[in-house]
């Protein structure tokens, strides 16, 4: 169920604490499968808190000698891993597509995008810089350091197991920080791949840590990452949910937190738009990793005067839509990550059609079955059904008529999420008046793909907090100090 890697040893079943790969205290484990065929591709330690703790120590233990390198030593290790990453990009899309379900193409796609928040946060390594203000004292002067803010912690998600790890562990490493990391336990192979990649770059022990554990082991993990006075920051992707129990784990030490939560994307397509450029942009943005992204479109809202022929072109473009194992060229969507997945869309759909959507095309589990489902197309879509609220995770495209620009902005706003939105427009003036209006992190314009590594991505409302990547993306990590020298 796996292809052979050219590197096997990329393949590890254990852990990575203190520069070591090592069992879990309690020597228990778990196993890794594949979502397209339920087969077991690995197993890796279900750690808990003994081990989470052992992690924190190896990165406290650290930090002096790590942050005390130039930015430029730093860089020259990022710049390594960046290289190794890039070399073994094949190898890791194998991983990824075995244990997360993505097509191959868009493993690899995953593959580069993770890699280029390593090369970006290398070059940044250089570029921390503080500040001289201007003294209001005659004799006394005033500068502003920037410093790493100390042992940091992550906890990622399954969707993107390669770039939601490089997105954060980069810049922390890069800025002098010490990071322990608990993967999600659908992924926790990728995470470990980018670990030995991370060990063969020469960064030294400590530097990074991989604490892989199960769902309940995670729950513990995580206490421990969010009690523990040594951590001083804590990030996460993940559902709001899940962000909002962090966020209070974390306010007895008032740890620092940057929060990469759930999404509720609008695409607007407004009666001046291209057409087919926005049936385009909207399969890019609905079916990419089976509708598994935070950024994907929830909710489509379509001029009347363009309605019709929207929905038609989309569904006929989302038939087109080749579903199965990732493994298979010519795949656009593979399983879902779990049967919970499956049972949401499934509920998602079916509470649409109970409560008078149409369906376009699609609407059920696909006829190969396991964790496979149709890419779908629902019309008449109104804002009491569940998929207008709750993010649907999956390949399901749910359109609403609108027929006034008020009216569809008002609509796209209406939502406690505010991390992506779309919409398609050729007047310059409507642009602006709305990308402006958007309660939005992020907007697309006339465009369905608007992630890189030299872009701020984050959320506003309960999508989050902080933003990744980006020039903004290495404040995150360090401290401002303020140094006042008298009697000058
Ligand atoms: P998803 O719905 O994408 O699985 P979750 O928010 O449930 O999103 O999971 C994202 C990450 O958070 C995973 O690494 C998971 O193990 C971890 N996680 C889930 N629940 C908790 C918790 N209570 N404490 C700490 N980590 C958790």
């Amino acid at each position: 169920s796996m292809p052979e890697l050219n590197d096997p040893a990329l393949l590890r079943n254990q852990a990575y604490v203190d520069g070591a790969w090592c069992a879990a205290a309690s020597a228990a484990t778990f196993e890794v499968t594949n979502p397209a065929d339920g087969a077991v591709i690995g197993s890796v330690p279900d750690m808990g808190a003994a081990d989470a703790q052992r992690a924190i120590d190896a990165a406290a233990a650290a930090f002096p000698a790590w942050s005390a390198r130039t930015g430029k030593e730093r860089a020259a290790i990022l710049r390594n891993w960046f290289n190794l990453l890039e070399a073994h990009a094949a190898d890791l899309a194998t991983l990824m597509t075995a244990e997360q379900g993505k097509p191959l193409a868009e493993a690899r796609g995953e593959v580069a995008y993770g890699a280029s928040f390593v090369e970006w946060f290398a070059e940044e390594a250089k570029r921390v810089s503080g500040d001289v203000p201007g003294s209001t004292w005659k004799d006394k002067r005033m500068v502003v350091l920037k410093q790493p803010i100390g042992v940091c912690a992550s906890i990622t998600p399954w969707n993107f197991p390669i770039a939601m790890i490089t997105r954060k562990v980069a810049p922390a490493i890069a800025a002098g920080c010490t990071i322990v990391i608990k993967p999600a336990e659908q992924t926790p192979l990728s995470a470990l791949a980018l670990a030995e990649l991370a060990h063969r770059a020469g960064l030294p022990p400590g530097v990074i840590n991989i604490v892989t554990a199960n769902a309940a082991g995670s729950v513990e993990v995580g206490r421990v990452l969010c009690d523990s006075p040594v951590v001083r920051h804590l990030s996460f992707t993940g559902s709001t949910p899940v962000g909002r129990i962090l966020m209070q784990q974390c306010a007895p030490t008032v740890k620092k937190l940057a929060l990469e939560l759930g999404g509720h994307a609008p695409f607007i397509v407004f009666e001046d738009a291209d057409l087919d450029a926005a049936v385009e942009g909207a399969l890019a943005s609905k079916y990419r990793n089976a509708g598994q992204t935070c950024v994907c479109t929830n909710r489509f809202y379509v001029h009347a005067s363009l309605h019709d022929a929207f929905v038609q072109k989309l569904a006929a473009g989302a038939a087109q839509i080749r579903v199965g194992n990732g493994f298979e060229s010519g795949i656009g969507i593979g399983p879902l990550i779990d049967s919970q997945a499956v049972d949401k869309v499934q509920d998602h759909v079916a509470d649409a059609l109970a409560k008078g959507a149409t369906l376009e095309g699609g609407g059920r589990a696909h006829p190969m079955g396991g964790l496979f489902y149709e890419p779908t197309v629902l019309s008449n879509v109104s804002a009491d059904m569940k998929i207008m609220r709750e993010e649907t995770f999956g390949p399901v495209a749910a359109v609403v008529k609108f027929t006034s620009e008020e009216e569809a902005l008002a609509a796209a706003n209406d939502t406690d999420f505010g991390l992506a939105a779309y919409f398609y427009s050729r007047d310059i003036g409507r642009v602006w008046r709305v990308a402006e209006k958007l309660e939005y992190g992020m907007v697309g314009i006339n465009t369905g793909i608007i992630s890189n590594e030299v872009a701020p991505f984050g959320g506003v409302k309960q999508s989050g907090l902080g933003r990744e990547g980006s020039r903004y993306g290495m404040d995150e990590y360090l401290e401002i100090k303020y140094l006042c020298i008298g009697g000058i």
